[in-house]
């Protein structure tokens, strides 16, 4: 057995798919047979442009015609003939068919990339995805693909980007194992919206797993059983019944209020990534969104959404609302996240680097296209759509949000949102009072809050053990930042993976927060444990744990409340 970081809930049997990158490195070699080898390279042309025309029939169900075009470019730059007379020629002159289309794509790849328009510049990344699928068809490996897995698949791969997510094919993943990747890694939330069970971080699983082997994924765990016994199977087919009929249970708490025990009204908002998770946070019985990470709207595309595509996305989220509060997050770009099409340079530290906001106050055309598409949605849905802005650290950064706003507002006549910030750098947690002065709200980002008061990256295993949402430290920090909201007036929620913890919900709500906003499918739990305390009782766990020292002190301090 395996132990790894337990990701996302739930029991997945099924069959290991494991995608190994495929190497595709080669000694160049002068081939015998030229004509042989021109063929060869035909082939792989051939079979390329079938596999894509496939891909794009699949996409076209599952995506939409229009984002399925977007392959084409893959075909036109497999059939292009002046890359297949280079390629041709190459050969003649006595190279293999692996250097000569290595050459003929690395010198378009070059020439698109240089070029000024952006458009052409975006090409590039599709002569490389061309380049790629050819070798790897000459050099007889397979690619990753996590659109077209059959049935009870458990993926296993190193590491799991959000772009490779973005393909999964919900219906067929029966469970997913990862080298890398935390709790609140982008991986992880991902795999808990698409409810597929999910262990993390487990050393060494590419090459500890093979493919076609029976897995179980017990992502409730964090534990992975590779060929099980026939007594594994039976205990984990129990357990997997066991998890269906305690979310049939949750149903009870399907169409209620989420009040306290003694009748205090909390909001219990989703966090979503695309527009359609709307109706999934809906069918989950949410009361609101309460952060719609706006990121992966442009990572699902080829180029940056323009204005109307961006209202379209906005006003979708806030229609299927209705009257329900929608709060949409400006693009949190870097970090764990990146958007080719924007070329970020790459940086020794991302989660400190470009990010977020100040990515957008960099770059403020793109910022206003954004901006001026959520004010119109925001005007369309009668005022129930806020914007929030991530990672700031500054009181400077979100009076210049502000005054571009409001720029905005004075020449489209568009009515000005409410604005409000993530809490999640220590920064923004000690300035929150002043802060307050300049925003409508705040919503505490603990995912990376925690990273940045702990000194911890998120993702990293080897500090897990410091990266801890019991640490007294966080507590304080989150403590300080509802009082300060509530000393100004605006109301705090938190938006991290921690409002959905079980064991912290007597904390919180000691702590006086408003609004949790957590994964659709964490919703129901959360109501159910909200309603288990008073706030008199929640308070006195709530002051307890401040008198606590240390992170393990607090959890077992939690652990034995929560058995009382
Ligand atoms: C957070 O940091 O807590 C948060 C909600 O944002 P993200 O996880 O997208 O960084
Ligand atoms: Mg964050």
């Amino acid at each position: 057995m395996y132990e790894g970081v337990n990701a996302s809930d739930g029991i997945g049997i099924g069959v290991a798919r494991v995608a190994v990158e495929p190497d595709l490195s080669f000694t160049p070699h002068a081939p015998e047979d030229a004509k042989a080898e021109e063929e060869r390279y035909q082939a792989a042309v051939a079979k390329f442009i079938e596999q894509t025309n496939a891909q794009i029939e699949r996409m076209t169900k599952t995506v939409g015609e229009e984002a399925a075009a977007i392959m084409g470019a893959h075909i036109e730059f497999a059939e292009d003939e002046g890359i297949r007379d280079m390629v041709n020629g190459s050969i003649e002159s006595g190279m293999c068919a692996e250097q000569a289309v290595s050459e003929a794509y690395d010198m378009y790849y070059n020439m698109f990339s240089n070029m000024e328009d952006e458009l052409f510049r975006e090409r590039a990344a599709d002569v490389a995805d061309v380049k790629t699928g050819l070798l790897a068809d000459l050099l007889g490996q397979e690619l990753v693909d996590l659109s077209t897995l059959p049935e009870n698949s458990i993926v296993v791969v190193r590491e799991l980007t959000p772009s490779m997510t973005a393909d999964i094919d919900k219906d067929n993943v029966a469970g997913i194992v990862t080298e890398t990747g935390g709790r609140t890694s982008h991986s992880a939330i991902i795999a808990r919206a698409l409810e597929i069970p999910a262990v993390l971080s487990v050393a060494d699983a590419t090459s500890n797993i093979k493919n076609g082997d029976m897995v179980v994924v017990d992502g409730t765990n964090g534990k992975v059983i590779p060929t099980p016994s026939d007594h594994d199977l039976e205990h984990y087919r129990a357990k997997a019944k066991q998890y269906a009929e305690e979310k049939l249970a949750l149903e009870a708490y399907r169409g209620k209020e989420t009040v306290t025990a003694d009748g205090e009204k909390k909001l219990l908002v989703a966090n979503i990534g695309n527009p359609d998770d709307a109706n999934v946070a809906s069918e989950h019985d949410c009361e609101g969104v309460g952060l719609f990470r706006s990121e992966f709207l442009f990572m699902d595309a080829k180029e940056l959404p323009s204005e109307d595509e961006q209202f379209a996305a906005y006003q979708k989220v806030a229609l299927r609302m209705k009257d329900q509060p929608v709060i949409i997050r400006t693009l949190d770009v870097g970090g764990d996240k990146d958007i080719p099409y924007l070329h970020l340079e790459q940086e020794e530290n991302p989660f400190l680097g470009y990010r977020a906001v100040r990515y957008c106050l960099g770059n403020q055309d793109a910022f206003r296209t954004q901006l001026t598409a959520l004010m119109r949605a925001g005007a369309d849905s009668g005022g129930q759509l806020w914007i929030m802005i991530p990672m700031v650290t500054t009181v400077a950064e979100i009076k210049q949000v502000r005054q571009l706003a409001e720029d905005i507002s004075q020449k489209t006549g568009l009515p000005l949102p409410k604005i409000g910030t993530m809490i999640e750098t220590p920064s923004a947690m000690l300035m929150a009072d002043v802060l307050a002065k300049y925003c409508d709200f705040f919503s505490i980002g603990t995912n990376d809050l925690i990273q940045y008061l702990m000194a911890a990256d998120r993702g990293n295993p080897n500090v897990a053990y410091l990266y801890q949402p019991c640490d007294p430290a966080v507590l304080r920090a989150i403590q300080a930042v509802i009082q300060a909201g509530a000393r100004a007036g605006i109301p705090v929620g938190l938006c991290g993976e921690m409002a959905s913890d079980a064991m912290l919900t007597p904390v919180l709500l000691g702590f006086g927060l408003e609004r949790f906003s957590v994964s659709p499918s964490a919703i129901l739990n959360t109501r159910r444990e909200i309603s288990r305390w008073s706030i008199q009782e929640a308070q006195k766990v709530a002051k307890h744990v401040l008198t606590l020292e240390t992170a393990a002190e607090v959890a077992a301090y939690l652990a034995e409340v929560r058995k009382r």
